[in-house]
C-alpha cells in the first residue's frame, strides 16, 4: 500500500519531466543546460531521475535531496541495481509504454520523451532502496511511537478499571483459600455488584453448607468413636503402610501397655503384624487364634477399602473367646464322658446277655449269677441316667426350691442310722456327733439330705476296712457347717481342684464303681442352698468334705 501512494506520487512528476524534456530539446539545448536546467527546476525532489536517449544510453541522471546519507560505494552499488532494473524496463519505454512498478524496495516510474508522437528517449523517476526503506521505517517507527503513545495514555484508566474487577476476585480468592484451610468462619463481601456479588453469595453459601455437613460428620465421628471405645472387644486400625490410625481402650486392658508405646510395644504379637502385612497386601480378611495371658483371643483382621475400591487401611478385631471355648471344651467332653459311661454297663450287658443266648451258660446257679450281674449293670445305667436327670435339672435356673426350717441334727441322725450299718458291714469306724438341737437351719431336706449321703457314701466308698469315718455339725458366724471326715485314701493335690467337675474321678483307670457325677450334683445342690462345698485332703491319710448352709431366712 505504501509502495502504491510513491507511485502515485512519481505519476505525475515523471510526465511533467518528459514534457519539460521535450519542450527543452525542441529548443535544441544542450544535455548539459538540459542537467542543470532540470537540477535547478528538480533539487526539491528526493527522486533519482534518470534519462536515456532513444538509443538506450544514459544522458543524464540528476538525484533528488535524499536524507539518507550514504558513502560511494553504497551509491555507486543502488545506481547499479536501479541502472539494471530501468534496462529491463527501458525498450518498453522506448517502445511508447508507460511503466510502473515495484521492484523489491525499489519504487519506479518509467515515461517514454516524445517528439511529435516518436519516441526520442526515456525519463524514469524512482525512490531508491535505502530511501524507501528509510521511509519505511520511519512509517513503522511513527507506528510504533503513537502505539505506544496510547499505551501510556491507555496505562492508568486500563490499570483502574482492571484494578475494579480484580480487586474483588483477588478478595473471594483468599476467601476461598481459607475456607479450603477449614477456616469457614470468614464472610465473603456480597455487595459488589453483578456478579461478582452473586459470586460472593455463592461462596457464604457454600462455607455455611460445608460447616453443616462438617458438624453433621463431627457427631457422627464422635458417636462412632464412643461406641469403639465402649466395646470390650479389642480394636486397632491402620493406613495403607500399616502406621497405627485408632487403638480403642480395650487392646490397653488386653495387651497391658499404654498408647504412648512403639506399635510393637502396644501389640506385641509377631504373627498378628504379619497378617497386617498379608491383608494390607493382598486385601483379604484373615482370622486366627492367638493365647496371651491364659486367655484365648481371636484375632480377624479385615482390610478397610475407599471409594476407589483401592485398600486404605485394615482393621483387627480381638474377642476374648477363652470362656467360649472353655464352654465348648467341656460340652466336648462332657458328651464323651455320658457317652463313656454309658457304652460301659451296655457293653457288660450286651456281653452278658449274648453268653447266655449262646447257650453257653447251662447251670442254674451260673445262670443266676448272670442275672444278678445283669441287674447291677441295669441299676449301674439306672444310677447314671438318674445322676445326669438331677444335674441337668440342677443346672436349669429356673428350677424353685421350697424351703422350709429344720433340725439339722434330725436329718444327720437319720442318714447316720442308715450309712453306720454299711460301715460296720465294710469294717470301718463310724462316728455321729448329734449337734445341738437349736442349730436349725432355713433349707430344703430332702436336697440337704442328698448331700450329706452322696459325701458319706464316698467316706465309706474311699476308705479301706480299719478306717473311719465321722459325721458332725458345727456353727460358724452364721452357717451351720457339715462336715464327713474320713480316714481313706485322700486326695492328691492335683485331683483336689477338679473333684468337683463332672465326671472327675481321680482314680483314672475308672475301674471304681462310681459316676463321677456325685460331687457335681452336690456342688449344684449347696450352690442353689446358697451355701458352699469344699474339701481338705491328705493323700493316703484322708479327707474331710465340708458345706455350709444359711441359718438365717433366705426368702
Ligand atoms: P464317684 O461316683 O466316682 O465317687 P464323685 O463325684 O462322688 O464320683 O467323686 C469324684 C472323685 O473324687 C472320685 O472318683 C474320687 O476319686 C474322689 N473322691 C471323692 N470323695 C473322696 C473321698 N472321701 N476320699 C478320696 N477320694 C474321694
Amino acid at each position: 500500500m505504501f509502495k502504491d501512494m510513491q507511485i502515485q506520487d512519481l505519476k505525475p512528476r515523471t510526465k511533467a519531466i518528459s514534457e519539460m524534456i521535450t519542450t527543452y530539446q525542441k529548443e535544441g539545448i544542450s544535455n548539459r543546460e538540459l542537467e542543470e536546467k532540470i537540477k535547478s527546476s528538480y533539487s526539491l525532489w528526493n527522486d533519482i531521475l534518470y534519462i536515456y536517449d532513444k538509443n538506450g544510453k544514459l544522458t543524464i541522471r540528476v538525484e533528488g535531496n535524499t536524507d539518507v546519507k550514504m558513502n560511494k560505494d553504497q551509491k555507486l552499488h543502488i545506481d547499479n541495481e536501479i541502472s539494471k532494473t530501468f534496462e529491463k524496463y527501458l525498450p518498453m519505454i522506448l517502445s511508447g509504454k508507460h511503466i510502473q512498478s515495484n521492484e523489491g524496495l525499489l519504487t519506479l516510474v518509467g515515461e517514454p520523451i516524445l517528439d511529435k508522437g516518436a519516441v526520442v528517449g526515456a525519463v524514469f523517476l524512482s525512490k531508491p532502496p535505502e530511501e524507501l526503506r528509510t521511509a519505511f521505517f520511519g512509517f513503522r517507527g511513527s507506528v510504533l511511537l503513537s502505539a505506544f503513545g496510547v499505551f501510556l495514555l491507555m496505562i492508568f484508566p486500563v490499570y483502574k478499571v482492571a484494578k475494579h474487577i480484580t480487586n474483588p476476585l483477588k478478595d473471594m480468592q483468599s476467601i476461598a483459600m481459607e475456607m479450603a484451610h477449614g477456616n469457614l468462619t470468614l464472610k465473603a463481601n456480597e455487595s459488589y455488584k453483578g456478579e461478582i456479588g452473586e459470586l460472593g453469595q455463592s461462596l457464604n453459601y457454600l462455607s455455611s453448607k460445608l460447616s453443616e455437613t462438617i458438624s453433621d460428620l463431627k457427631i457422627e465421628r464422635n458417636r462412632l468413636k464412643q461406641i469403639i471405645d465402649g466395646l470390650s472387644e479389642g480394636i486397632i486400625a491402620t493406613d495403607s503402610k500399616g502406621n497405627i490410625t485408632h487403638i480403642n481402650p480395650a487392646i490397653f486392658d488386653v495387651f497391658n501397655t499404654s498408647k504412648e508405646k512403639e506399635p510393637i510395644e502396644i501389640l506385641p504379637v509377631k504373627e498378628i503384624w504379619e497378617d497386617f502385612d498379608i491383608v494390607l497386601s493382598k486385601g483379604y480378611a484373615i482370622a486366627r487364634n492367638i493365647e496371651w495371658n491364659h486367655n484365648i483371643l481371636r484375632v480377624t483382621i479385615c482390610p478397610l477399602e475407599d471409594e476407589m475400591n483401592e485398600i486404605a487401611g485394615a482393621v483387627a478385631l480381638f474377642q476374648d473367646i477363652t470362656a467360649l471355648e472353655r464352654l465348648e471344651k467341656t460340652r466336648r467332653e462332657y458328651v464323651a464322658n455320658v457317652s463313656h459311661e454309658l457304652r460301659t454297663p451296655i457293653s457288660a450287658l450286651r456281653a452278658l446277655l449274648e453268653t447266655i443266648i449262646d447257650g453257653m451258660v447251662t447251670d442254674e446257679e451260673a445262670k443266676k449269677r448272670y442275672y444278678n450281674h445283669m441287674l447291677h449293670e441295669t441299676m449301674r445305667l439306672s444310677r447314671l441316667i438318674n445322676d445326669l436327670l438331677t444335674l441337668s435339672r440342677l443346672q436349669t435356673d429356673s428350677i424353685s426350691i421350697d424351703n422350709e426350717e429344720f433340725a439339722i441334727g434330725e436329718i444327720m441322725a437319720n442318714v447316720a442310722e442308715r450309712y453306720s450299718v454299711l460301715a460296720n458291714e465294710k469294717g470301718i469306724k463310724f462316728s455321729f456327733a448329734l449337734p445341738p438341737e437349736d442349730l436349725v437351719v432355713m433349707s430344703n431336706m430332702d436336697l440337704v439330705e442328698q448331700v450329706i449321703i452322696i459325701i458319706l457314701d464316698n467316706a465309706i466308698k474311699y476308705t479301706k476296712a480299719g478306717g473311719s469315718v465321722s459325721l458332725y455339725a458345727g456353727l460358724e458366724s452364721s452357717s451351720v457347717k457339715i462336715s464327713v471326715a474320713d480316714t481313706g485314701m485322700g486326695i492328691y493335690p492335683d485331683d483336689l481342684p477338679h473333684v468337683f467337675e463332672r465326671f472327675y474321678k481321680s482314680d483314672k483307670a475308672r475301674v471304681s464303681q462310681g459316676t463321677g457325677l456325685g460331687l457335681a450334683i452336690a456342688y449344684e445342690i449347696i450352690h442353689q442352698l446358697n451355701g458352699s462345698i469344699f474339701v481338705d485332703s491328705i493323700p493316703e491319710k484322708g479327707s474331710i468334705f465340708t458345706f455350709t448352709l444359711p441359718m438365717t431366712s433366705i426368702d
